[in-house]
């Protein structure tokens, strides 16, 4: 993840070298970051410092925990009408006092660099250009960039959410590359789960339960992503914890015959797909 997500950054670095110079575009990315949680801080900052290494211009907007909606939605509004910003993102969770739909359906779709708007999950449905969700989309180049094939294959998606999981099982199973698998999404209802992962040979694991895919659940040969990030307290590290993926990487990685580590797997790729999003949000605007 880390190795690809590099080389991604250079090339988007190059892209938009290239839109300043012919264009005089700078593509920009506000995000906002509501109240003070640290892995959501932290998201945040590492989001920053690559828009920046990138040649990105960002911006953090960020509120108290207490902040009302309105000024939420306001802002956004502002921002939807902003020509210098091409991209905003909400950094979630959000707290309680606020809904969390309305925030999602308040950023305009062709600013929706995330992909959460409906609109933009339903051009997703028909495999028609919109914005992906950057975790998957993540994933897609990841598996595009080690040529893994995945036409024809068994894929297990664990994890049904709309920004990972669902959106995840939809692109696998669609034409085209890293695609055309035979996909099972399995959650939280699923019966016979390990049945199913032990089928597959593509297993995306996105259900935020640390070190839940075990390697007696793994088909030899399998090609395994990891989604999950946990933070798990562990008093003989410095911070007090460490994060956790949903697969127990030092028994099942043996057995694959690719798998992601978390921290440095899907994580990367994630923020490389966000700035990839954002560029292509700018070239949308200004064609
Ligand atoms: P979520 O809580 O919205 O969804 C979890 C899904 O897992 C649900 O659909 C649920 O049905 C399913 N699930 C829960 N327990 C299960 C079980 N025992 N068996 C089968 N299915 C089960 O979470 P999310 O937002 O989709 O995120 C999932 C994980 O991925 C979290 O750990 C999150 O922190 C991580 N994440 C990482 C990145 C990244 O950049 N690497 C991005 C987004 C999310």
């Amino acid at each position: 993840g880390k190795k690809a997500a590099a080389e991604l950054r250079e090339e988007l670095k190059k892209e938009v070298s290239e839109l300043k110079t012919k264009y005089n575009k700078v593509p920009g990315l506000t995000v906002i970051l509501i109240g003070d949680m640290a892995p959501s801080q932290i998201y945040v900052r590492n989001k920053e410092k690559s828009a920046n290494e990138v040649g990105l211009k960002s911006e953090v907007i960020k509120y108290p925990e207490a902040v009302e909606e309105k000024t939420v939605l306001d802002k956004i509004e502002e921002l939807n009408n902003d020509e210098t910003v091409s991209g905003i993102l909400v950094q979630l969770p959000l707290p309680k006092h606020i809904d969390k739909q309305k925030v999602i359906e308040t950023i305009t779709p062709s600013k929706d660099v995330d992909g959460f708007h409906p609109i933009n999950q339903g051009l997703l449905m028909q495999g028609l250009p919109g914005f992906i969700p950057a975790t998957p989309y993540g994933i897609v180049l990841l598996l595009q960039h080690f040529k893994i094939e995945t036409t024809g294959k068994e894929a297990v998606v664990i994890g049904r959410s709309n920004i990972v999981g669902r959106p995840m099982s939809i692109l696998l199973s669609q034409p085209g590359p890293a695609g055309n698998c035979t996909v099972t999404l399995c959650h939280s209802k699923t019966q016979n789960l390990n049945e199913h992962i032990r089928r597959a040979d593509i297993v995306v694991a996105a259900l935020g339960q640390p070190e839940f895919v075990k390697a007696d659940m793994i088909k030899p040969g399998a090609v395994v992503i990891d989604v999950g990030i946990t933070r798990v307290d562990n008093p003989s590290k410095k911070s007090g914890f460490e994060l956790k993926g949903d697969v127990d990487f030092s028994n099942v990685s043996p057995l694959c015959s690719w798998i992601t580590p978390v921290p440095g797997g899907a994580g990367p790729m994630t923020i490389a797909a966000l700035l990839q999003n954002t560029l292509l949000a700018c070239v949308r605007r200004n064609n």
